[in-house]
C-alpha cells in the first residue's frame, strides 16, 4: 500500500489524519461507497424519498419498530422491515452559519424522539471556526492552518494567541469562541440601535484567514479543491486574507445507542452522526466522524445479520413536551436559526437560554416537515442547555464559564412522555 501523508488538526497531539486527493477525502469516501451500494443487487435505492415516521408496534409489548413512512412525490406510503437504521446525519441548519448540507435538518432526533428513542448529550453542538463567509458556508479545512495559516481581525491583528498559548491551533471550540468573543467587542450596540439590529449586525461580522505566507504554488498542490473554491468566490487565497466565521459543524448529541448502533427501542438503530455513541464526549476531535460511520455501521450491520438483539435500557429524564408544542406563531427557518445563533450558539447564558425556550415555545413549524423537526430539535437542545450549569467541552455559559464543576461530566439523556401519560 502507498504510504500517505498525515496531517495534524487543532486539540490533536499527532499528525493522524489521511487525506485522499489532496483535500478531497469525503468526495472519494462517498464515491466508493455510492459505487459499492450501486453494484449490489440486493440493496434497492428509493431517490428522493423522505422518512417522516417510523412505524411502530407496540401489541404485546413495548414498541417495536417495524418500518418507516416515506414521502415520495408527496405521497406517503409504509414500508415494512425487520430493523430500521437511522442514518440521517446531523442538524447544522439548526444555524444560519452551518457547514452542513441543506438536509442536515435533525430529521433522525426528530424520528427517533416521536418513537419513543432516548436521546443524549443534545447541548454539545461543534461549530467550526473557519467556513468561508460566503452562501453555504464552504469549509475551509483546519488542515490550512495545521500549514501555517492565520487568523487576523479586520485591522490585521493575528488575535488567537491573545485567547490560547496553542494559537490558531487551539481546539476548535476554542478558536471558535475566540472569534466570537473577539468580534463581541467591537461595539455595535449604539444609542437608537434596536438590539435585534445589533445583534443582527454582530452575527453578520467576519474575521479572515491569511494564507498568503504559504504560497500559490504550495496552495494549488496541497489544497486543489479549496484553492478551485475560493476562486469561484472571488478570491486569490495566495494573494489576499478571506473573511471567514465559525459555522455550526458536528453534532456530538444526538439518539443514544449502545456500542452495536441500538436504540432504547427494539427494532430501531442509529449510526452515524445522528447516533449519540459517546465517543466524542463533549466535543468532537477533527477528523473522528469515521468512527460513527465506518467502526460502529459495522458493528451496528453485523449486529442486525445476527438477529439484531435487545434493546438497550438507558436511565433518562421523562421530558414533556407538548406545552411547547401549542405554540401558534408560524416560523421560518431563517427565524428559527437567529434564535438559536443568539441564545443557543458558541457563547450561552442562562436568561439567554430562557428567551431561546420562551420564543421556540410560541413558534408553530408549519406543513414543512424538516422545520418541523428543525423547531423540535432546537427546543430539545436549548432544553438540555438550559439543563446543564456550567459549561463543559462545546457548551459554553459565559455567564458560567467554570468548567469544574463536571468532572467527569455527566452525561443527561431525555426521553418523550409516552403517550396518553399524565405528565
Ligand atoms: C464540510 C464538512 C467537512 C467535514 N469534514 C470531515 C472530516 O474531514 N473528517 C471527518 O471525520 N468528518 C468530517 N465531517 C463530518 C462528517 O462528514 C459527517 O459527520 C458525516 O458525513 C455524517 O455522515 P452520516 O452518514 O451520518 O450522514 P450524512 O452523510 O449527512 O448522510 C445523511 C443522509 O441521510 C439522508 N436523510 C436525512 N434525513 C432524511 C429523511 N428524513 N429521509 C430520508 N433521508 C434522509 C440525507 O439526504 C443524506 O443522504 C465534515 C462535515 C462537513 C459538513
Amino acid at each position: 500500500m502507498r504510504r500517505r501523508r498525515r496531517s495534524a488538526a487543532g486539540g490533536a497531539l499527532a499528525a493522524r489524519i489521511l487525506h485522499l486527493g489532496g483535500d478531497a477525502t469525503g468526495a472519494g469516501l462517498i464515491d466508493a461507497l455510492t459505487a459499492a451500494v450501486r453494484r449490489d443487487p440486493a440493496i434497492r435505492i428509493l431517490e428522493d424519498a423522505f422518512v417522516a415516521r417510523v412505524l411502530l408496534d407496540d401489541v404485546g409489548g413495548p414498541p417495536r419498530a417495524v418500518g418507516v413512512e416515506v414521502l415520495q412525490d408527496a405521497a406517503p406510503r409504509p414500508i415494512a422491515a425487520s430493523a430500521v437504521v437511522l442514518a440521517t446525519g446531523g442538524a447544522g441548519q439548526l444555524y444560519e452559519h452551518t457547514t452542513n448540507p441543506a438536509i442536515a435538518t435533525g430529521d433522525g432526533v426528530a424520528l427517533a424522539w416521536r418513537a419513543g428513542a432516548v436521546v443524549s448529550d443534545l447541548e454539545f453542538f461543534q461549530f467550526h471556526p473557519t467556513a468561508l463567509d460566503v452562501p453555504g458556508n464552504p469549509l475551509i479545512s483546519e488542515a490550512v492552518r495545521g500549514e501555517g495559516a492565520r487568523l487576523v481581525d479586520a485591522h490585521g491583528h493575528r488575535f488567537m494567541p491573545d485567547y490560547h498559548p496553542d494559537g490558531d491551533l487551539a481546539p476548535r471550540d476554542v478558536v471558535s469562541r475566540s472569534i466570537a468573543r473577539h468580534l463581541a467587542q467591537d461595539p455595535v450596540a449604539a444609542p437608537g440601535v434596536r438590539p435585534e439590529d445589533a445583534a443582527a449586525s454582530r452575527r453578520a461580522r467576519c474575521v479572515y484567514l491569511d494564507a498568503t505566507a504559504l504560497g500559490a504554488d504550495f496552495l494549488a498542490r496541497r489544497f486543489p479543491s479549496l484553492t478551485a473554491l475560493t476562486a469561484r468566490h472571488g478570491y486569490d487565497w495566495s494573494a489576499a486574507v478571506v473573511p471567514v466565521v465559525p459555522a455550526a459543524h458536528y453534532w456530538m448529541g444526538g439518539v443514544r445507542t449502545d456500542v452495536d448502533g441500538r436504540t432504547s427501542v427494539q427494532g430501531l438503530f442509529a449510526v452515524g452522526e445522528v447516533a449519540r455513541t459517546g465517543v466524542h464526549g463533549a466535543n468532537r476531535l477533527a477528523s473522528n466522524s469515521l468512527l460513527e460511520a465506518v467502526v460502529f455501521a459495522t458493528r451496528c450491520a453485523a449486529a442486525i445479520s445476527a438477529g439484531g438483539g435487545t434493546a438497550p435500557v438507558f436511565d433518562a429524564e421523562v421530558l414533556d413536551l407538548d406545552a411547547e408544542e401549542a405554540g401558534t406563531q408560524p416560523v421560518t427557518r431563517r427565524e428559527l436559526q437567529a434564535v438559536m445563533a443568539d441564545h443557543a450558539g458558541l457563547l450561552r447564558t442562562g436568561s439567554g437560554l430562557d428567551v431561546a425556550a420562551k420564543q421556540l415555545a410560541s413558534y408553530r413549524a408549519g406543513t414543512d416537515p424538516e422545520t418541523a423537526n428543525l423547531l423540535l430539535c432546537a427546543r430539545l437542545l436549548v432544553h438540555a442547555a438550559a439543563d446543564r450549569p456550567g459549561s463543559c467541552g462545546a457548551h459554553y455559559r459565559s455567564d458560567q464559564p467554570d468548567s469544574a464543576l463536571h468532572r467527569p461530566a455527566p452525561s443527561r439523556s431525555y426521553i418523550r412522555i409516552p403517550e396518553g401519560a399524565q405528565p
